[in-house]
């Protein structure tokens, strides 16, 4: 029997939860191969010790998930080379900013049969225009990507609180099945839709709303502030991925990865935590000092993703079309008060 063989690319806070779920199906399912290979950016922690050795003698990442045991089929791995060179199902989960560089890394370096799948929310933005993090692996890599999104603040899952999740498939219904299976839990349940694009454009501009309703919360403007912030917002996520693709599914925006994803965000995620301080501060302090200063060593997306927005907006003549997307990164370069975001939300146009 050919059992697939699962190698997680990534190691922060979701990178971790992504592999303790995986873990404890893969030693249900015989379909897939127990062990879980877990690529770590190796850094070393204040005691002095390699953090991918503490992972694998502790079975729990100590700096990104503590308290949390991922399993013992979870084997972290500094190399990347060696973590990816067998593996079958390759789950892509680092801060996007870095997709870049490591699949140049990994060129030549993959079996040619693999599958992927990117949980990563964000984008790039080429000469060409914008390029999606799955559309990048495929370009660089030659293979095929689905995507998997939705309302889940890693923290929560790793205490297998209930959640959902939509996989993003192109074609291959089978394929988004096989990593519907590998993800799926009782605590966490995961469904497939067509849709890649629509599906990893959601997770990717909900966070430029959340740094928006992170401003609100800092300038204490109150919940029905919040509320019409989230929905320009989603308004503006439906126009902009519609613009950029035409094949955007209006029922893509009602998944998990949409609507409820963008809620949990704009209430509970570290987008929204570092915006509110950042309003708080008056704008005086940035957004890199806040988030080392807060997140000690996890990274925001929504500030960015704001900026990859903003180029591609700037570059298709549509800002006037996306007054709230505008005003985040605005906002967030300090060219603008925190306070403009309701003065600019305002003045939304139509948007179908
Ligand atoms: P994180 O923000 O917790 O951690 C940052 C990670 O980046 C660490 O593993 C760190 O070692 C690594 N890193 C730092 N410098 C690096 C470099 N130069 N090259 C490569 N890696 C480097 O990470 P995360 O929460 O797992 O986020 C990964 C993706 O998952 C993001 O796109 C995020 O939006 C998405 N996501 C996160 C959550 C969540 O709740 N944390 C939920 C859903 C989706
Ligand atoms: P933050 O990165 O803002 O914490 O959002 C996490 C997330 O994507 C939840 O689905």
């Amino acid at each position: 029997l050919h059992k697939s063989k699962v190698t997680v690319v990534g190691s922060g806070n979701w990178g971790s939860v992504a592999a303790k779920l995986i873990a404890s199906n893969t030693l249900k399912l015989s379909s897939f191969h127990d062990e879980v290979r877990m690529w770590v950016y190796e850094e070393i922690l204040p005691s002095g010790e390699k953090l991918s050795e503490v992972i694998n003698q502790n079975n729990e990442n100590v700096k990104y998930l503590p308290g949390i045991k991922l399993g013992k089929n979870v084997v972290a791995d500094p190399d990347l080379e060696h973590a990816v060179k067998d593996a079958t199902m390759l789950v892509f989960v680092t801060p996007h900013q870095f997709m870049e560089g490591i699949c140049k890394r990994l060129v030549g370096k993959i079996r040619g049969d693999a599958e992927a799948i990117s949980l990563i929310k964000g984008m790039e933005v080429k000469m060409e225009g914008p390029c999606m993090i799955s559309t990048l692996i495929t370009d660089l890599l030659g293979i095929n990507c689905c995507v998997l999104m939705g309302a889940n603040i890693a923290n929560e899952i790793a205490v297998e609180k209930f959640s959902e999740a939509t996989v993003g498939y192109r074609e291959n219904r089978d394929i988004a099945e096989r990593w519907v299976r590998l993800f799926s839990t009782p605590y966490f349940m995961v469904s497939a839709v067509q849709d890649v694009e629509g599906v990893e454009l959601c997770g990717t501009l909900k966070n430029v709303v959340a740094i928006a309703a992170g401003f609100v919360d800092g300038l204490e403007m109150g919940n029905n502030t919040k509320a019409a912030i989230m929905r320009i917002g989603l308004r503006e996520m439906k126009a902009f991925s519609k613009l950029l693709f035409s094949s955007v599914r209006d029922s893509t925006f009602f998944e998990s990865c949409g609507i409820a994803d963008l809620i949990t965000t704009c209430l509970g995620g570290r987008n929204r935590k570092v915006a509110e301080a950042f309003a708080r501060n008056g704008g005086k302090r940035s957004f890199d000092e806040l988030e080392a200063e807060m997140l000690q060593g996890q990274k925001l997306q929504g500030v960015s993703t704001a900026r990859e927005v903003y180029e591609v907006l700037s570059h298709r003549g549509w800002l006037e079309l996306f007054p709230l997307f505008t005003a985040v990164h605005e906002i967030s370069t300090g060219r603008l008060p925190p306070s403009a975001i309701v003065e600019y939300s305002e003045h939304t146009p139509r948007l179908n």
